[in-house]
C-alpha cells in the first residue's frame, strides 16, 4: 500500500452548474478510481443555494472552497458571460496563488485542474510551483477550435457566419460558419476577444483533459491524442456524467412527480424534452414547440421556463434558474395542458434529467445540445432531437447529426430562425417511428456501450485518465 498522504487536486470552475457538476464528476473520479482526495473551488460570484447543496452530496475527501469576491462592478451592465468569466479569473489570480500555496503546505498537492473560462489562472499553478491542467467540459471539435483561434483570428476577414465555405478544423467534421461558437459571431465584441485570448492561453497548459470519448468523435480523436509541439497534450478522458441519482443540483423540484409519471408509460415511448439550465424560448416559439408536440401524437414530459422575449439572452437565466418569477406555464398555448394530459406532462423549470434519461419509458430526448446534457444522453442510450440555442449548442448539434449520427435536426424554414410546429411535428414523428430515428437508437446503443467500456479499466478513457495521473505523481516523487 502506499505511504504518506494520498495525492491531492485543486479544481477551479467557473460559474455555472453547467461547469461545476462536470469538474466535480472529475474530483468524485480521481477519488474512487486512483485514491485521490480533492478541494473543488468556485468563484463566489457563482454561490447559490443549489449549488452548496451540490458540492456538500459529493463524498467527504472531495472538499469545496469558495475563492473571495473580486470586484466587477466596473464592467459595463450588458457585459457578456464570456467577459465575466474570464475577467473573475483573471482576479482571482492573487487570491487562487494563496490558496494554492496552502493547499501545497497542508497536503500533498500534485496538481491544479482549471476549466475552460480559467486558462489565465495557470498563472497562479505557476506562482504556486503546481503542474497546471485544463479540464475542457465540452468537445474536441469546440477545444480545436479554441487551439485553433488565434490562427482564425488572424487568417479569417469578416464575419464567420459570411464565409463561403464551412470552417474545417483536423480531423472536425466541417462547421458552417453559422454554426460556429455564438460570442465569435460577432468580432467587435469584447466577448470575442476574450475568447481569442483564452484560446491563446489554453498553451499555457500542462495538458488539457476533455470531457469526451474517441467513439463520438473519432476523427477528432485521432488527431488529438498525437502530441503537437505547439499546443499541450489533449486527454480524452469521459464521458464523466452526473450519477443517476443526482436531481441535477436543485434541492427545489419535485423529482417524484416526473418519475411517477414515467413510471406508468410503456417502455420507450416518451420524448423527454429540456433546454439545459439555462435555456428558455420565445412566448412565439414556445407556442409552436407546444403545437408540434400536440400534433405529433407521441407522449412527451417537458421542461418548461418562462420565455425570454424582448431581444434577451437566451442563456440569461444562467446563474440563477430561478430568476423568473413568472409561472412557466402560463406562457402554453391555453388549454394545452388539459388537451394533452393524456399523453403529456409539462414541468416547470427543472427535472431530474439523469433519472429520466435512465427510465424505461424514455425513449428520445430533444435537446439544446449543451454537452453535459448530449454525453448524459449517450451514456443513457437515448437518441436526440438537436434544437441548439446559444453557446457552442449549434457547433454541437452539427456534430451531433452529421457526424456522430445520433441526432435528427428539425426543419428551419422561418426567416427568424423559428422552429414551426409542422416542423417540430415531423421530426418527433421521425425520431420516436421513422426509419432515422431507428437508425440513431441503434448509433447511439454502440455509442452507450463505447462508454461504458471505456471508462473500465483497459478502456480508453479509463486508461488516459491513469495515464494523466502517473504524471502527476511521478512528479512529485
Ligand atoms: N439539468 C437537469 N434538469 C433540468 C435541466 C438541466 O438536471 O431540468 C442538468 C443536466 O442533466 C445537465 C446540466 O443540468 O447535467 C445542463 O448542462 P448542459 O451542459 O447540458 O447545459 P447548460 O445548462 O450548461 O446549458
Amino acid at each position: 500500500a502506499p505511504s504518506g498522504p494520498p495525492p491531492h487536486v485543486a479544481l477551479l470552475s467557473s460559474p455555472g452548474m453547467g461547469h461545476v457538476a462536470p469538474l466535480a464528476e472529475l474530483a468524485r473520479r480521481l477519488h474512487d478510481a486512483h485514491g485521490f482526495t480533492a478541494t473543488v473551488l468556485t468563484y463566489a460570484s457563482s454561490d447559490s443555494a443549489a449549488q452548496r447543496a451540490f458540492l456538500a452530496s459529493l463524498p467527504p475527501a472531495v472538499g469545496a472552497a469558495s475563492l473571495p469576491a473580486v470586484p466587477l462592478g466596473d464592467l459595463p451592465a450588458g457585459a457578456a458571460i464570456e467577459t465575466l468569466l474570464s475577467v473573475e479569473a483573471q482576479r482571482s489570480v492573487p487570491a487562487l496563488t494563496a490558496v494554492l500555496s496552502g493547499l501545497k503546505s497542508t497536503t500533498n498537492l500534485v496538481a491544479f485542474v482549471a476549466d475552460l473560462f480559467g486558462a489565465d489562472t495557470l498563472r497562479a499553478a505557476r506562482d504556486a510551483g503546481v503542474p497546471g491542467y485544463l479540464f475542457f467540459p465540452s468537445n474536441l471539435l469546440m477545444l480545436s477550435l479554441m487551439l485553433h483561434l488565434p490562427r482564425l483570428d488572424a487568417n479569417v476577414a469578416g464575419e464567420f457566419r459570411d464565409l463561403p465555405e464551412p470552417v474545417r478544423l483536423p480531423g472536425c467534421v466541417p462547421v458552417p460558419g453559422a454554426d460556429i461558437l455564438q460570442p465569435l459571431q460577432d468580432r467587435a465584441s469584447d466577448a470575442y476577444r476574450w475568447m481569442v485570448h483564452q484560446g491563446e492561453r489554453y498553451r499555457d497548459a500542462a495538458g488539457i483533459l476533455v470531457n469526451t470519448f474517441d467513439a463520438v468523435e473519432p476523427g477528432a480523436a485521432a488527431v488529438l491524442r498525437q502530441p503537437e509541439p505547439w499546443r499541450p497534450p489533449v486527454y480524452p478522458i469521459g464521458p464523466l456524467t452526473r450519477q443517476p441519482t443526482d436531481d441535477g443540483g436543485s434541492g427545489a423540484v419535485d423529482a417524484t412527480s416526473c418519475i411517477d409519471w414515467l413510471d406508468a408509460q410503456p417502455d420507450r415511448s416518451v420524448l423527454f424534452v429540456s433546454f439545459g439550465s439555462g435555456g428558455a424560448l420565445s412566448t412565439a416559439q414556445t407556442g409552436e414547440l407546444a403545437r408540434g408536440l400536440e400534433l405529433s401524437g407521441h407522449r412527451f414530459l417537458w421542461v418548461v421556463r418562462s420565455p425570454t422575449d424582448g431581444g434577451a439572452n437566451p442563456g440569461e437565466s444562467y446563474y440563477d434558474r430561478s430568476s423568473s418569477k413568472d409561472d412557466p406555464l402560463s406562457f402554453l398555448p391555453p388549454g394545452f395542458v388539459e388537451r394533452t394530459k393524456e399523453l403529456g406532462r409539462v414541468v416547470p423549470s427543472w427535472a431530474p434529467q439523469t433519472r429520466v434519461l435512465a427510465h424505461r419509458a424514455t425513449k428520445a430526448m430533444l435537446t439544446h445540445c449543451g454537452w453535459n446534457s448530449a454525453l448524459e444522453s449517450m451514456a443513457a442510450g437515448v437518441p436526440m432531437i438537436a434544437w441548439p440555442l446559444y453557446a457552442e449548442q449549434r457547433e454541437n448539434a452539427v456534430m451531433l447529426c452529421e457526424e456522430t449520427k445520433v441526432a435528427l435536426r428539425p426543419k428551419v424554414r422561418d426567416a427568424n430562425d423559428m422552429i414551426l410546429a409542422d416542423d417540430i411535428a415531423e421530426v418527433v414523428k421521425e425520431m420516436m417511428g421513422g426509419e432515422k430515428g431507428e437508425a440513431a437508437c441503434v448509433k447511439v446503443m454502440e455509442l452507450q456501450e463505447a462508454a461504458r467500456s471505456g471508462l473500465e479499466p483497459g478502456g480508453m478513457s479509463g486508461d488516459t485518465l491513469a495515464q494523466v495521473v502517473s504524471k502527476w505523481t511521478a512528479v512529485t516523487c
